[in-house]
């Protein structure tokens, strides 16, 4: 089975792009997604996380993500610190989840698939990139944060024309339709595990 990475800063479009992928019965892994869920309900993670930022850091069993963005957003080696810690957990997801696809071929969507190595276990990259006015303003409106917020986190993540270079293939999401991009990479992929079965 084919796996693919699907990769793009804070609003480029990846999971606006995985949606698409998935009508089309692409499965989809997201990470993200995963790392919130393990931080929620993962006792051993939470236990890590309560070593590193004190027990203050759950309130009635909700972490407190303003607290804890406060402190990596503004220290970056803070912020490798905590994905370090939660990467082995979205793995062990990854893994299990693996187990129960028998698609042609997979995608798993991550923010950080380079910055975590991730890349290293995955076929091809497809990197999703809009320019950086966009995204913020995309950002803002969907949680109502403050382009401050979101050009901090900008900052911290691995720089757009980096991580295209680093890819195998490219979505553009400033204005180019997303459909015809999508399907194009659809049946490119089919072909190539077509290929190889
Ligand atoms: P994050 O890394 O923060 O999770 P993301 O890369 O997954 O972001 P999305 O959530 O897919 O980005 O997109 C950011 C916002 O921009 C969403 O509200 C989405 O609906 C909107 N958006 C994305 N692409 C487009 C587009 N081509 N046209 C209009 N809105 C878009």
């Amino acid at each position: 089975m084919l796996k693919i990475g699907l990769t793009g800063g804070i609003g480029s479009g990846k999971t606006m792009i995985s949606n698409i992928f998935l009508k089309l019965g692409v499965p989809i892994f997201n990470s993200d997604f995963e790392a919130k869920k393990c931080i929620h309900e993962n006792n051993s993670l939470k236990n890590k996380l309560k070593n590193l930022y004190g027990d203050e850091i759950y309130m009635n069993g909700e972490i407190q993500s303003k607290k804890i963005a406060k402190i990596i957003f503004s220290n970056s080696k803070k912020l490798k610190e905590l994905n370090s810690l939660i990467h082995p957990y979205v793995n062990i997801s990854y893994k299990n989840w693996l187990k129960n696809q028998s698609s042609k071929y997979i995608i798993k969507e991550s923010a950080i698939l380079f910055e975590s190595n991730t890349n290293k276990k995955l076929d091809f990259i497809i990197c999703v990139s809009a320019n950086d006015s966009l995204r913020v303003s995309r950002v803002i409106k969907r949680d109502n944060i403050s382009s401050e917020k979101v050009r901090l986190i900008m900052n911290n993540q691995l720089e757009q024309k980096q991580k295209i270079a680093l890819s195998d293939f490219h979505i553009n999401n400033d204005d180019e339709l997303l459909i015809p991009q999508v399907l194009k990479l659809h049946n490119h992929f089919l072909e190539i595990s077509n290929i190889k079965s």
